[in-house]
């Protein structure tokens, strides 16, 4: 698997497209688009279909950022980071919906310094961030008191991640999407990082949480999390067949 990725032309090939899996593969034998290697599995389904990923077996990490599996159709490469963010994601709006994210009790308040206009939004945005699991008390002018954050982002630095989700409500947008602007701003400061080492039970497992999500192939960031390549891209690499 390190070979394939090392090498320069399988780079290069990499870097061309996108790959048909589990689709009845226009794409895959020719007629299709003039796929040249790795694709991002994304552009292959229908939109409003929903894509659902097959069960994958990890083979390992590379370069501790991402997870390569073996798939019943071809070999996969998942980005750690944009998975873990994907399974987040889901997760938080999933429980928002129901009207239960979880909270996470802090031992102690922490405090937190904010700029003054964040500081604001933790006021105008206290409903917001309270259906999150965010428990925060406006302290001063730009100190905020953490109580809870989410339990989702239970591993995380409470002051960084609250700092990230308030000034992601100063982004562009409608009030409307603040409560999905935190959902991102949380599931990405949470989220495993590249870099991170993962063994091979948080391999497993980050597989079978983001083959559970609604959409396994595309991160919020609009970025793959995955890309693969079909048996038939393998042959064509090795000049088989
Ligand atoms: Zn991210």
């Amino acid at each position: 698997v390190r070979h394939v990725v090392a090498t320069g032309s399988a780079v290069a090939s990499i870097a061309a497209s996108a790959l048909p899996l589990s689709l009845p593969a226009s794409g895959m034998a020719g007629g299709g688009p003039p796929a040249a290697g790795i694709r991002e599995t994304q552009a292959i389904y229908p939109p409003g279909a929903r894509p659902t990923l097959p069960r994958l077996a990890p083979l390992g990490q590379v370069f501790d950022t991402y997870i390569v599996a073996e798939g019943p159709d071809g070999l996969y490469i998942v980005d750690q980071h944009a998975a873990h963010e994907r399974v987040l994601y889901e997760r938080l709006l999933a429980a928002h919906r129901r009207g239960g994210v979880s909270e996470q009790l802090l031992a102690m308040p922490v405090p937190v310094e904010l700029t003054p206009a964040d500081a604001a939004r933790v006021t105008a945005h206290r409903d917001h961030l309270a259906s999150l699991g965010f428990d925060l008390e406006a302290f001063g002018a730009r100190t905020v008191l953490i109580r809870a954050i989410p339990a989702q982002a239970a591993g995380a630095a409470p002051d960084a991640l609250v700092q990230r989700a308030v000034a992601a409500l100063g982004e562009e947008g409608d009030h409307d999407d603040a409560v999905e602007r935190l959902a991102i701003a949380t599931a990405c400061h949470t989220a495993i990082r590249a870099g991170d080492r993962l063994g091979p039970d948080a391999i497993t497992a980050l597989l079978a949480d983001l083959a559970a999500t609604e959409d396994p192939f595309t991160c919020f960031h609009g970025r793959p999390t995955m890309v693969a390549a079909g048996r038939h891209e393998l042959e064509r690499w090795f000049l088989r067949g």
